[in-house]
């Protein structure tokens, strides 16, 4: 299985990502790919790719520091376009939650820099990696405003949620979708109205990749603790038994949806 986001570049690693990184390969996960949020976890993310050979840096600023984006940003992330680990720009897109931290970030903002990062993902031939959260169809309208400078396929949705609706727009454009730990969970997260299991069912497992968002959204039964890479086998027996295919192909097709994504990946 391929992790395909997670934030090991995140302080809660710091520690020990070592010992992390290793449990999880010893566990079966072949590569991980960590995700920046700003500038300085996207440096990290890179950092971290450079000392194991099975790991790989996406770049990207999210939504919710679109209000306080580090100087001279989009230099740098042009710059770390070009390193060979560097997968693809993200994560990147529209949140529309509002968190007890901060709100909701000025949607104009986020959508300023969102479709900045389209075009400096177009300019560096690289696919995205979109967060949406209750953002769903301004991040289809952005897509399709801009669809001529998306990449083919365009990328993935990270940790997809939303309506059937957004789900469509977004495979018709030829969008892979990502899933977490979250898809153990029951009931339904706060403002959303489609089911993890029903938006498994609806998208072709030609399309699903897998992933953990650690160190957030552990899989049941670890619920409470942190989340690690190696939880992603969790993730794709879940999504073997609601589709109700054995796991290996599972396995096998979700790892090469992630090379038909990501060019710059070593097989
Ligand atoms: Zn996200
Ligand atoms: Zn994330």
């Amino acid at each position: 299985m391929i992790d395909v986001h997670c934030h090991l570049n995140f302080r809660g690693f710091e520690n020990d990502y070592d010992e992390v990184i290793n449990r999880a390969f010893a566990k079966g996960v072949t590569k991980i790919i960590n995700t920046g949020t700003q500038i300085s976890s996207s440096r990290d993310a890179v950092k971290l790719a450079e000392k194991y050979d099975n790991l790989y840096a996406i770049i990207g600023v999210h939504p919710h520091h679109a209000d306080k984006p580090e100087e001279n940003w989009l230099e740098e992330m042009k710059k770390l376009t070009l390193h060979p680990k560097v997968l693809g720009i993200g994560e990147i897109g529209l949140d529309y939650f509002s968190y007890k931290s901060n709100g909701i970030v000025d949607k104009e903002l986020q959508k300023t820099l969102f479709e900045q990062q389209i075009m400096l993902a177009y300019r560096s031939k690289l696919p995205l990696q979109i967060h949406n959260r209750l953002a769903g169809e301004d991040v289809i309208q952005i897509l399709l405003n801009h669809k001529s400078y998306l990449s083919n396929p365009p990328g993935m949705f990270h940790c997809f949620a939303g309506t059937k609706e957004v789900l469509k727009s977004a495979l018709e454009m030829g969008f892979y979708i990502g899933f977490d730990g979250n898809v153990t969970y029951k009931g339904l997260a706060p403002g959303e109205t489609v089911s993890l299991p029903e938006l498994i069912t609806y998208t072709p497992l030609e399309r699903i990749v897998c992933e953990t968002d650690s160190p957030y959204l552990t899989p049941l039964p670890f619920r409470g603790q942190r989340n690690e890479p190696q939880y992603v086998i969790l993730v794709g027996e879940t999504i073997s038994s609601i589709k109700h295919i054995p796991f290996k192909q599972v396995q096998s097709q979700t790892t090469k949806n992630v090379y038909a994504i990501f060019n710059k990946i070593i097989q």
